[in-house]
């Protein structure tokens, strides 16, 4: 791989704090093969290395590369027919959406992200139909796409053990369903019926696949899906194995009207008094 020296009017290293940032005016990084092997003043690292190449200018800042800390998809929803719709609205739209590559889906959103300065980006995958036998390949093909364009990926399988639909179980939404439909919604809903252990083991497999690997990129983490797609078993279990792995959690919360009702009458209090409660937060799930 080229070295490169790359040089700024302004390069920023690092966050201070929230409000302030390490400057060094007309200053350069040189690397080597990837890897970064010195910050500093242009003039000095001009004199001292003979890089490839050299980017940027007198004009520009350079910065640290972004992280995403929510991504899903490549296409978007809209792109693939479904309107804006309000949550719950949406997800019923996303039901006739084609299926897509996920490793072209991947390399899409990846090209977008690192056109916009994002290096980093955590990934929450999931939404799929059981069985579990079926998610290894599709995860296989969308970790190669991060791995082929060489950004660094935390990647997360979202666990939903119920409420697949509506915010009440599979079997009493489909009971309330007209003749017609039921049998159609039933087909559509049971495939997602994936046991609790069967995520775990996509977790630990996955996990012990990467941490095998030793890649610097890659790394596998937790991700309940949501309170209303969680039972407390399936909270409790994933936080136990966050604990074992030593893995952070990622998880929605709280996005509707619907879902902070839904706490409440499933809960008696609010969401994340509910989890803290449960010992499920904390620096694993900030
Ligand atoms: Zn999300």
């Amino acid at each position: 791989m080229a070295s490169t020296l790359v040089r700024g009017k302004y390069v920023i290293t690092k966050a201070l704090s929230r409000t302030e940032v390490e400057i060094i005016e007309n200053g350069a990084i040189f690397q080597q093969d990837g890897r970064i092997v010195e910050i500093g003043p242009y003039e000095e690292l001009a004199a001292k290395y003979q890089p490839d190449e050299v980017l940027g200018s007198e004009h520009d800042v350079v910065m640290p590369g972004f992280v995403n800390s929510h991504h899903h998809v490549g296409l978007t929803p809209l792109q693939l027919g479904s309107l804006d719709y309000p949550l719950e609205l949406w997800f019923a739209s996303r039901l006739s959406a084609r299926k897509i590559d996920f490793y072209l889906d991947t390399l899409y959103s990846a090209f977008e992200m690192i056109e916009s300065g994002i290096t980093t980006v955590q990934h929450i995958h999931g939404w799929l139909p059981g069985p579990a036998g079926a998610w290894p390949d599709i995860t296989a093909n969308l970790l190669k796409a991060y791995e082929d364009i060489g950004m660094r990926v935390s990647y997360c399988f979202g666990v939903r053990t119920q409420n697949h639909f509506v915010y009440e179980s599979n079997d009493e939404f489909v009971a309330k369903q007209p003749p017609s439909i039921a049998a159609d919604m039933e087909a559509l809903l049971k495939p997602h019926e994936v046991p609790l252990k069967d995520y775990l083991c996509f977790f630990e497999s996955l996990w012990q696949e990467w941490e095998g690997k030793g890649s610097d990129r890659i790394r596998i983490q937790l991700a309940p899906a949501n309170l209303h797609w969680c039972d407390d078993e399936a909270l409790t279990q994933q936080n136990e194995y966050a604990q074992k792995y030593g893995v952070g959690m990622h998880m929605h919360l709280l996005e509707t009207p619907y879902q902070m009702e839904y706490a409440k009458r499933r809960t008696g209090t609010t969401a994340v008094k509910h989890l803290n409660k449960m010992g499920v937060l904390g620096e694993h799930l900030p």
